[in-house]
């Protein structure tokens, strides 16, 4: 592998399909030591695209960790908002946000818990009235990821760093068709695809899907009013862009209190730092009456815990088993690579995207249409080469979507 050849092609893939790049845009870009190469390969091109201006929103891991372990306990108590005030400057100033993740899974391992969701709690507040920026699509944003050595050696325990992190990155651009003669056509194919499979679903309005697999008989009811979504979004002025590389997914919302039988998860979850094996829960009436794991039961039992809402599911997401993302055969312990690498639901909160107008309702009409709220959103895997979906019309009519997992429409 050519890795500083492929580095320019995801610059390349970023700036075209991850942002749309226009002349005269900007750039606010998230990053860590790591993602500097990178962001040099990204700013020569974005420059030749004729972007204006980037700047840069450092984060390093080392200073995140000293801050969780020696700061003094006032430390916690408030986000100045000078920084939101920043970035709300940039966003009204035609700057766009891409985020290039190392992530590291075990980062904060030893930083006592109860800190941590204080301070992800602080920060929301402080950061919430800029948050409307991205989640209405006022702006373009993506998020893409890399390589960190600590991301590389729990993926790949076997191998040396330097070696990891280079099977990682063969990995990514598996993962996200860099590999391809030309990712920004491939990406294009694959934005048709999706688009099809979103109008295909939509033009149906299915009043429920039928699960059946190994260890699976599931029934889900979708809410009246549910929108399928997937793949681009746009902005107010027209641009689309991709807010996720990679993204194979098309997803909706289902009923809350509408979900019954069986579901077992077919790839382990990687949450909270462990993994958890052979999930599986039986509903009733939306909710979870009954679970079990062969690993970390334990960490599922806290997660349902956590409030009414975390034992029902907030999101039904369709994915083909043919995408490039499980062809890599690789669990990635990274939600944007593994939830797009196979069917998916997940437990807790829904997106009020998904629901027609569901974004101007309040929370008792949210409720009423049948969408979830929880403090969680967890998402877990059941595709598989035995996978079976079906929608039901409001007719009754029976409509294969997914056979051996893979689509039929
Ligand atoms: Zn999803
Ligand atoms: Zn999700």
């Amino acid at each position: 592998m050519n890795l500083q050849a492929n580095l320019v092609k995801y610059a390349q893939l970023i700036l075209k399909v991850g942002l749309n790049i226009q002349p005269g845009d900007k750039l606010l870009v998230r990053l860590d030591e790591h993602g500097l190469p990178l962001a040099r390969e990204i700013a020569r091109q974005a420059y030749d695209l004729s972007a204006h201006d980037i700047q840069l929103m450092f984060q390093d891991d080392g200073l995140t960790l000293a801050r969780y372990l020696h700061a003094p306990d006032a430390a916690f108590d408030r986000v100045p908002g000078f920084f939101a005030d920043f970035r709300e400057a940039a966003y009204l100033d035609n700057y766009h946000l891409l985020a290039l993740n190392a992530p590291n899974p075990e980062l904060l391992k030893q930083a006592d818990p109860a800190r941590i969701s204080r301070w992800e709690k602080v920060q929301s507040q402080a950061n919430e009235r800029i948050m409307k920026y991205t989640m209405e699509n006022q702006v373009k944003w993506s998020i893409a990821a890399l390589p960190s050595p600590a991301w590389a050696v729990s993926v790949f325990p076997q191998l040396e760093e330097a070696a990891a992190i280079s099977a990682l990155w063969e990995k990514i651009f598996e993962a996200t068709r860099v590999n391809l003669e030309d990712p920004v056509a491939a990406w294009e194919a694959h934005q048709q695809a999706l688009a099809r499979h979103v109008d295909f679903l939509n033009r149906h309005h299915f009043e429920k899907l039928h699960y059946e697999g190994p260890g699976t008989d599931l029934v889900v009811y979708l809410p009246q009013g549910h929108v399928w979504k997937g793949g681009a979004s746009r902005i107010p002025r027209g641009d689309s862009f991709m807010p996720n590389l990679p993204t194979e997914e098309v997803f909706t919302l289902p009923h809350a209190h509408k979900v019954d039988g069986t579901l077992a998860a077919t790839l382990p979850l990687s949450t909270r730092g462990r993994l958890i094996e052979g999930l599986r829960f039986t509903f009733r009436d939306g909710q979870v009456v009954d679970f079990a794991a062969d690993s970390g039961a334990d960490i599922i039992k806290g997660l349902l815990d956590t409030d009414e809402g975390a034992r029902r599911l907030g999101e039904v997401a369709l994915v083909g088993e043919d995408s490039p993302i499980r062809r890599t055969g690789l669990l990635f312990r990274n939600t944007l690579f593994d939830e797009n690498a196979s069917c998916h639901f997940a437990l807790g909160q829904a997106y009020a995207e998904n629901l027609e107008g569901g974004s101007q309702m309040d929370r008792e009409q949210q409720k009423a249409a049948g969408m979830n709220r929880s403090l969680i959103h967890v998402d877990f895997m059941v595709g598989g080469p035995q996978l079976r979906v079906t929608g039901y019309t409001p007719q009754g009519q029976a409509v294969p979507l997914l056979v051996a997992g893979n689509w039929v429409v």
